[in-house]
Order: C-alpha cells, then structure tokens, then sequence
C-alpha cells in the first residue's frame, strides 16, 4: 500500500504540473469551454463508480455506487456535450463553416467513435480471455488502457490552446474517456450490470438534457451543478468505502485518511457548488447573506471537522464521528458560500472546480485508480489556475473574495459624491444612429448587462451592418466581464461573431484613443476610470477597458444604478459619454432601425 500511496502522490504531482504547464496555455477565449471540458474529464470518476456499483460489495455499496454512476454520466455526457456546442460556435471570420457542414462531420465522428469503442472493447475481452487461460492479472490490459486515456485526456487540453485544434483535442479526450468506461466494463470485480446500466441510462439522459438543451446565458449554472454532481459522486463512493472496509481500516491508515479527503472536500464541495448554482440562477438571493461573528463560527466549525477527521485516522471504528464528519462538511460548504456575493460566483465555481478535481483524486487514492489520481489533479490545477487569474484581473485576494462580503452594496456610501461629479448627458436611438452613420471606427464593450439582457444576437447584426457600411468594428473583452471566466466570448461566438474581431484588454486598450465610438453593451465596473484614478474606489487597482479614451462614448444600460461592486461610474459624467437608457436588446434593435433608415 505505500508503495501504491508513493506512485499515486508521484502521479498527482507530476499531472498537476503537467496540467499547469498544458493549461496555462489556453487563452482566455476558451476559458468557459476549458471549465465546461475539465469537468467532463472530472466525470472519470465514472469508472470508480462503475466498480462500486457492479461489484459484490453489499446492497448499500451497490446502490450508492449506482447513484455515483448516474452523477458521474451526466458530467461526462453533459460535460462534452456543452463543450463541443460551444467550442463549434467559435468561428474565424474567413473560414467559417456552415452548421449543416459541422454537423455532418460530428456525425461521421461519432460513427467512428463507435466503431473504434467496439474494435477496443473486443481487444479488452480477448486480452482478459488470455490473460485468464495464462494466469496474467487481467487488470493489467485495462492499466494500459487508462494510460492511453490519460495521454488523450492531456492532449485534449492541449488542443484548447487554440480555437482551431480546439474540438479536435476534445475529440480525443471523448475518446480516452470511452476508452476507461468500456475498459472498467471489464473489470473483474463487477459482476452484475443491471445498476450500471440504469445509472448509465440517467446519466446519458440528464446529461443529454442539460448538454443539448441549456442556453449558452445558463453555462455559470450549469457548472456549477456539474461540480456538485461530481463531489456527490466522491462522497457516496466514499462512505461506501468506509462501510465496506469497516474494523479493516484500523490496519490502515493511509487508505482512512484518503477516504476522510474524499468525503470531507467531496461533501462541502457538493453543498456549497449548490448554492453557487441556485445563487447563479437568482433561486437566492444574491447579495451575501452575512451575520455577526460569521467568520468565527465558520472557522470553529473547520476546526471541529479537522478535528473529527485526525481522530478518525487514529480511531477509523469510531463511525458516529464519521457520519458527523461527513455532516458537518456538507453544512461547512452551504455556510462557506452564503457570504459571497453572486457577482463573485465565478471565483467561487472555480475554486469549486478545484476542489471537485480534490475530491476525485481522492477517491483515485481510496481506489488506487490512477486514471482517477490523474484527471483529479488536472481538475485541481485548472480551477485554481482560473481562480487566480480571475482575482488577478479584478485586483483582488482569494480570501477577500470567499470572506469579503464584497457586493453588499451600501447605497449610501455608493452616491456619495455622486452629485458633485457633474451632469450626465442621455440621447435617443435616432441620435445615437447619426452618430454611428459618421463612425469610422467603432469599439464594442460587452458586459454581464449584455448577458442578462441576452443582446448579443443583436450586438453581432449592429456590427454587420456597421461593417457593411465600412466601419470597422472590434470588440473589447475585459478578463472578468459577465459571470464566468470566457463568457463573453462564448455569447458572441454564439451570435455567428468571428474570434478575430475579438480582442483581449492588453491588445486593445492602446486602439481606444482611434476609436470614433466606444460602445458599452451592459458593462460597468470593467469601464470605471476609479479603478486608475480614485485611490478609496474598492475598483482601485483593478485593470479596467479604457473606454473614456475613445472619442465618444455610447452606454447601453437601463439606469444609473451601479455594476457589481456597488460603485457610480465617472465615466458617466464624463462630457464624452452619451447614456442610451432602456433594455440593451431593445436598445441595439431600435439603434439597427434607425441606422437602416439613414
Ligand atoms: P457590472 O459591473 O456588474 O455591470 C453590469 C451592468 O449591466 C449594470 O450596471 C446594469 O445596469 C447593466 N444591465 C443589467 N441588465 C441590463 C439589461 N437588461 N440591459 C442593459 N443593461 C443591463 O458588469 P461588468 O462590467 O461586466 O463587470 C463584471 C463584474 O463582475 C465586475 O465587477 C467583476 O469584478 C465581477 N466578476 C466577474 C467575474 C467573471 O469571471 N466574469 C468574476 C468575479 C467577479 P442597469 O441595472 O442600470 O441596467
């Protein structure tokens, strides 16, 4: 088992370098699809799952595990599903295919994906008939299997380094996870299938569901439903462990402690991707919900769970204080999130998405399966990698943001000195229009306003017809514009935008100061010149759009009420800047009639 224990910790290092060096690569418009994948990926606890629920461990491991099966199928089928949706609406101006054309080719895919899964599958049965007939361990056909998949898994990453090779590499992490499910099919322990396949048939149709079906606005959500999926997965095959391995674990300690990892991060991890999920979803209130002595009893409770959790290593029989254990984590998880404003929902789902990966090479550890040690890891790196990018672009710490309550606006300290900063200009669509009719050069800034107001179809055919009549027309994304790391780019890929006319802050803040027009769609705290400016601004420090360097700006939102962090906008008091008031769909459609009629 040591032996076992140092190879799986190797492993682990060694992906999460692999994963940090392979993931850092990805640009930032793919960070959505890059979440959406590496939680596909995630969805390897599958094939642990598998294991549980076919072997003859006992009625309660059997049935957990088929739970564990139909959770961890979703991910995967949702996961990749969304994904590929996603990642086929990112188009180069010049080469972009047709929908029909795309399809035809997933079709082909998918025939072939067949075809080489049952070539494969074949393989595992005649190599485990040898393998029988030759007294070899059968598993060993299926370790090499699980190699292969890891391989194909990295390199799936890889191929999110660029937008081109982007769906090509998901396909080969499609196919390395079908390789490690049709592989464990064949696992010697399983020896009834009847629970794995009604947890398949769940799965593949909740996640179908949710793949196919759920708007490109909901992907925030989606994830981080599919992180909570995930942990549950790792916190039933967890408990069933323990209860399997029952008065055994007193001779083993090691195997104790990765279960007590797996239920313990498996189970806030379910609890507080939960509330990320409905808070994303507004089924809660987003402002954070905070209360005297938050921090303090948040930390005790920790240290309780830590505590319960060392004496559990010493005494494994005690399993009363497991089952507390495991309580009290799903409780810390509910109260680790309620303090956190929605608008910082998207840290929180990453860091989430780190410890969903925890959980799963945890549970890679209480199996010894390595696939799982592996994917975990990766998991792991890309969510705190995301995590930190994100605190780095909003200017903040990770402890400011999971124990800051930031987002409580307080009204009054929000318009303090709002009325001495000056007047603020509005116009009408048709006074907008013949200010684009004059337009050479027009910047669009999309924000989480552009989202809600779900503009971006309406955005995209703004910019048609001003690239019709000559103007060129470029989109600024901000790192953190929206509700999740990418979002923006994934909304106006799915409005047919080009990725090309797409520019991240660096390359296009020094263009600002050509621009006849910059045009803020929904966004605020990504364009408040406080962020360089005003030294006692909470945005202070925050590298923000450049937008007051353009030659006039044009806003798009419906009020003047404040963005996220609860702040007025000088930039709108700015003699540059025109306020266009009203819904932003409504606006940009009213803004396209006026054009057309120029
Ligand atoms: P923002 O500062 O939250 O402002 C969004 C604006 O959209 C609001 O001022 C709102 O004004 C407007 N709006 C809402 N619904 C609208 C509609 N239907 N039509 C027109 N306008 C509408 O958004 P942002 O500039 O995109 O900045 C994102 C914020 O989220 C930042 O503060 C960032 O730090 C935070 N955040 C983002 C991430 C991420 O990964 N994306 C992560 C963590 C935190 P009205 O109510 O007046 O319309």
């Amino acid at each position: 088992m040591t032996t076992e224990l140092e190879i799986g910790l190797y492993i682990f290092i060694l992906a999460g370098f692999l994963g940090y060096h392979v993931i850092s690569r990805v640009p930032p418009l793919l960070h959505t699809p890059l979440m959406s994948a590496t939680n596909a990926m995630s969805g390897i606890s599958l094939v642990g799952s598998l294991v549980v629920a076919g072997a003859d461990f006992g009625m309660l491991s059997t049935f957990l595990g088929f739970i564990a099966v139909a959770c961890s199928s979703t991910n995967v089928v949702g996961g990749f599903l969304i994904t590929d949706r996603m990642l086929k609406m990112f188009k180069k101006g010049e080469d972009g295919r047709g929908e029909r054309e795309v399809r035809t080719r997933l079709r082909r895919r998918v025939v072939l994906v067949i075809l080489v899964a049952g070539l494969l599958a074949s393989i595992v049965w005649l190599e485990e008939l040898q393998g029988f007939l030759r007294g070899v361990d059968p598993t060993n056909a299926l370790g090499f299997f699980y190699i292969v998949s890891a391989v194909l898994f990295i390199l799936g990453l890889k191929g999110l380094s660029a937008p081109k090779y982007a769906r090509k590499g998901m396909f080969l992490a499609e196919f390395g996870m079908l390789m490690a499910v049709i592989g464990t099919l064949f696992h010697h322990d399983i020896v009834d299938y009847r629970w794995i396949v009604a947890g398949l048939i769940i799965g593949t149709i909740a996640g179908g569901s949710m793949g196919w079906w759920i708007p490109m606005t909901a992907v925030p959500q989606r994830t981080a439903l599919s992180h909570s999926l995930g942990a549950l997965a790792a916190t039933l095959i967890g408990i069933s462990e323990y209860v399997r391995h029952g008065a055994e674990l007193v001779h083993d300690r090691v195997l104790m402690t990765a279960i007590g990892f797996e239920v313990v991060i498996g189970g806030l991890t379910f609890t507080g991707s939960l509330m990320a999920a409905a808070k994303l979803q507004e089924l809660l209130r987003g402002a954070p919900i905070t209360y005297k002595g938050q921090n303090t009893s948040n930390i005790t409770l920790l240290a309780v769970i830590v505590g319960s959790f060392v004496y559990l290593i010493a005494v494994p029989t005690a399993s009363s204080l497991f089952y507390l254990m495991t309580g009290l984590a799903l409780l810390f998880g509910f109260l680790l999130v309620i303090p956190i404003g929605a608008a910082d929902m998207p840290v929180v789902i990453s860091l989430l998405n780190s410890y969903a990966g925890l959980a799963d090479a945890a549970m890679g550890f209480v199996l010894m399966n390595k696939i799982q040690i592996i994917t975990g890891s990766l998991d792991g790196t890309s969510g705190f990698l995301l995590s930190i990018l994100m605190c780095r672009a909003m200017n903040r710490s990770a402890m400011n943001v999971l124990f800051g309550a930031f987002g409580k606006i307080e009204p009054e300290a929000a318009r303090s000195g709002a009325d001495d900063r000056g007047t603020v200009r509005s116009i009408v669509p048709n006074e907008a229009a013949l200010l684009f009719d004059g337009a050479r050069s027009v910047v669009i800034v999309p924000g989480y306003g552009m989202a809600v107001a779900q503009a971006q179809h309406g955005v995209s055919e703004l910019a048609n017809a001003l690239g019709k009549r000559g103007v060129n027309v470029r989109y600024a994304i901000h790192p953190v514009a929206g509700r999740m790391p990418g979002h923006m780019n994934v909304l106006l890929a799915e409005a047919n935008v080009p990725y090309d006319q797409l520019f991240e802050m660096d390359e296009i803040n020094p263009y600002f100061a050509e621009a006849d027009i910059a045009l803020v769609v929904g966004a605020n705290d990504v364009t408040n010149p406080a962020a360089k400016n005003d030294k006692s601004s909470p945005l202070y420090g925050m590298p923000i759009l450049e937008v007051e360097r353009a030659k006039a700006i044009i806003v798009l939102k419906r009020s003047m009420r404040p963005g996220f962090a609860g702040v007025d906008n000088e930039l709108y008091y700015n003699p540059k800047c025109m306020m266009l008031f009203g819904d932003a769909r409504d606006s940009v459609v009213k803004l396209l009639n006026e054009l057309k009629n120029i």
